[in-house]
């Protein structure tokens, strides 16, 4: 008897519990289906002995607190001029470092340390529709797939409030590999239309290299790193002079200088940098692992060291995210596209990738390569173009050449469904951006890069004027800049074609010399 009215009294509690869900879902006739923004790394702080009087921001670290920890390495490198004592040195800078970032560190099963907590995100307001858009973040450390379960219950908590079933999600940059590991656990039954800004879907060579070893600094790519930044300051005239700037001291021999200590610093500290911070403290983080892609990551286990014994539950995270999410890219995604759900991919290319790694010539929105957000794309070195003789690799009956001759779009995963944006920095967007995803947002059907005269697959941005323009074919770098100046008449673009025709003119004089000699 007890047994029974225990069961029925489960029974009535379950329900109790169901029923305000019921009674919600589904019951709001605006036609707006609310939408979600899966954030980017970095979205939820990370905070050390969150509540007492030691509580400090660990990522993202404020500047205030950074130069605090790192205030004495400025005397140590002063005294390495000197000395040229690299050990010495070495102590002092992974000093710091362990103290800004060593509470990072996950433990053998890749759980944070009790100390450690981040910021937790519940949609606030039942209000969506129009502009709005509900915000997601997450701790960039934690396994992406336990990352998504908290989606999950986001975004239950989403269809409560707002009486709607389905969520169209927009994800940026690492919000990606969040979604799609919540593809890969709970499919997209609710989930109308999903758009992937930037995201390193198959990885990024960044992550890839630095937990494989292969640190290199190149000087002509720092230089392009710098100047590719620079539109995005929304300062078309600061721009300009900015970019002169590293110009002129880049003729003027500055960076190299710079670079020849750096030099010194990789080859004497690079092993101790990583036995005594990257691989002690980022090795842990399977949040940063997801980048890796396909080709670096057997490789990278061994290079950073995890032990199968102490470090088996985290490699156990690691693998099912590696071989069960990133491997199963495309199926995961023309699966969801099965089950009705639209799918757009959008990747940046032109822009100059992090110089840090001896990958520094893979074209890129400067962080993610465009072959890995756009999930396969066949892209030729920055700042060149496919070979004279090259012909599209698949598809031939339909041109996904980039009109630059810079991308061959048909060995993408979705090559109809993905958009190149020459020239987006990642995840750095404007008005544009946002006309654009609405589109995309608005349509029932999933469109493709054919479907929209305004959007066609390959676009030009235009950060000034807040859109695109059609990609346009190249010929020579004066008669381009030319172009690109008519194009979007900016200080910058001035910039850029005064430098691109004093350097010709150098290079001119400097060949006939030679010959004259
Ligand atoms: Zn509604």
């Amino acid at each position: 008897m007890k047994r029974i009215l225990s069961v029925v009294l489960a029974v009535v509690m379950a329900f109790a519990v169901m029923v305000p869900g019921f009674a919600a879902a589904g019951n709001c006739t605006c036609g707006e289906t609310p939408t979600v923004y899966v954030a980017a790394l970095g979205s939820g702080s990370v905070i050390l002995d969150e509540g007492t009087e030691n509580e400090r921001v660990l990522f993202r670290p404020e500047t205030e607190d950074i130069l605090k920890i790192l205030l004495p390495v400025v005397p140590a490198a002063v005294q390495l001029v000197a000395t040229k004592d690299y050990d010495k040195f070495g102590d002092v800078l992974i000093d710091c470092v362990n103290e800004a970032f060593g509470m990072l560190a996950l433990d053998g099963d890749g759980n944070s340390d009790p100390r450690v907590t981040s910021e937790q995100f519940h949609p606030d307001t039942a209000e969506h529709g129009g502009d709005r858009s509900y915000y997601f973040g997450y701790d960039f450390r934690m396994d992406p797939v336990e990352t998504a379960r908290k989606l999950h219950a986001y975004l239950d908590e989403v269809a409560e409030l707002t009486g709607h079933d389905d969520v169209k999600i927009r994800a940026s940059s690492m919000g990606g590999v969040v979604m799609m590991s919540y593809i890969r656990l709970y499919g997209t039954k609710n989930i109308e239309t999903i758009i992937f800004q930037n995201c390193p879907l198959l990885g990024t060579a960044v992550a890839g290299e630095l937990f494989n070893g292969l640190f290199e600094i190149n000087k002509d790519a720092l230089v392009r790193y710098a100047e590719c930044a620079l539109p995005a300051l929304e300062m078309d005239f600061l721009s300009a002079v900015l970019y002169a700037l590293v110009e002129a001291l880049d003729a003027a021999g500055v960076f190299d200088a710079l670079l020849g200590m750096v030099d010194g610093l990789i080859v004497n500290l690079k092993d101790r940098v990583f036995d005594e911070c990257l691989i002690p403290i980022f090795g842990t983080l399977p949040g940063i692992w997801s980048f890796v892609p396909d080709e670096y990551y057997e490789s990278g286990k061994e290079f950073m060291k995890l032990d199968p014994t102490t470090q088996a539950g985290l490699i156990a995270k690691l693998d099912f995210y590696h071989y069960e999410v990133q491997g199963k890219a495309e199926q995961l995604l023309r699966g969801a596209q099965a089950d009705g759900t639209n799918i757009y991919i959008v990747a940046g290319y032109n822009m100059q990738r992090t110089p840090l790694v001896s990958a520094y010539m893979e074209t890129s929105d400067g962080t993610v390569d465009t072959k890995y957000a756009s999930c396969g794309a066949t892209c030729d070195p920055i700042g060149s173009q496919l070979p004279e003789d090259y012909t599209q690799a698949r598809f031939n009956d339909i041109d996904y050449i980039s009109p630059d001759r810079m991308i061959d779009a048909s060995t993408c995963m979705l090559p109809e469904c993905t958009w190149f944006v020459k020239d987006m920095l990642h995840s750095t967007t404007h008005d544009g951006h946002g006309v654009f995803y609405d589109t995309l947002f608005a349509s029932e059907e999933q469109l493709t890069v054919f479907d929209m005269e305004e959007y066609p697959q390959f676009m030009q941005n235009d950060t000034i004027n807040q859109t695109f323009y059609p990609v346009a074919e190249l010929s020579n770098p004066i008669e381009d800049s030319f172009n690109m100046l008519e194009t979007i008449p900016s200080f910058l673009n001035f910039a850029k074609l005064v430098t691109v025709v004093l350097e010709t003119i150098v290079d001119f004089v400097f060949k006939n010399l030679v010959t004259a000699l």
